[in-house]
């Protein structure tokens, strides 16, 4: 088996193991998945995804009871958010177009945000399996933020623009999207 595929099915008995029912509710789901992929080393969420060590006990303790999950990343993944200034505005942005204001949305803002650090696409760098699920995970927890994506930006991006947008800064050279030579790297696929 190639070492793809071996990924793959790897991810899939991790992830058959976090739902051993066969039916997840939503942040469950792309919990799952992120930790499966996160379990096989991929992805660059760190030690507790991301989380401090208390939310990530309740974070398992909440959605996979009883299953045993390591801790400290498998990659071994550091962030150094001392190179993140904005983390404080994305946190911000994130609570502030919020479905609800729960432990649960705070997690996951937490996890979204230790994945901007990445340098691939989001969804990659979180660990999700395809981009629809990011787009959905969004869409979901963040509904007003995600609508106004209407010409699916990426989604790394996407955000970045709207931090740029609440503080009045333009950092693009074109005066629009559609004139800009910049375009595939806001808008191309994200595959
Ligand atoms: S396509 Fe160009 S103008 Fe539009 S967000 Fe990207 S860099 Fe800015």
């Amino acid at each position: 088996m190639s070492t793809v595929l071996q990924l793959k099915d790897n991810r899939e008995q991790h992830y058959a193991r976090l739902s051993p029912e066969g039916s997840l509710i939503p942040n469950q789901k792309w919990l799952a998945c992120m930790l499966a992929s996160w379990c096989e080393g991929q992805g660059v969420l760190p030690d507790y995804l991301g989380l401090e060590s208390e939310q990530f006990t309740a974070l398992t303790a909440c959605f996979f009871p009883g299953i045993a999950l390591p801790e400290r990343a498998p990659s071994g993944s550091v962030l150094d958010y001392s190179r993140m200034l904005e983390k404080e505005d994305l946190i911000n942005l994130l609570k502030q177009y919020s479905k609800a204001d729960t432990p649960e949305t705070t997690w996951m803002i937490a996890i979204i945000v230790a994945g901007c650090l990445g340098s691939d696409h989001l969804w990659q760098d979180l660990g999700l399996w395809q981009r629809s699920q990011l787009s959905a995970m969004l869409h979901y927890n963040f509904p007003k933020l995600a609508a106004k994506n209407t010409k699916d930006m990426k989604w790394k991006k996407f955000l970045y623009k709207q931090l740029c947008e609440a503080e009045g800064i333009t950092l693009c050279r074109a005066p629009s999207c559609e004139v800009c030579i910049d375009y595939p790297n806001c808008f191309g696929a994200e595959e």
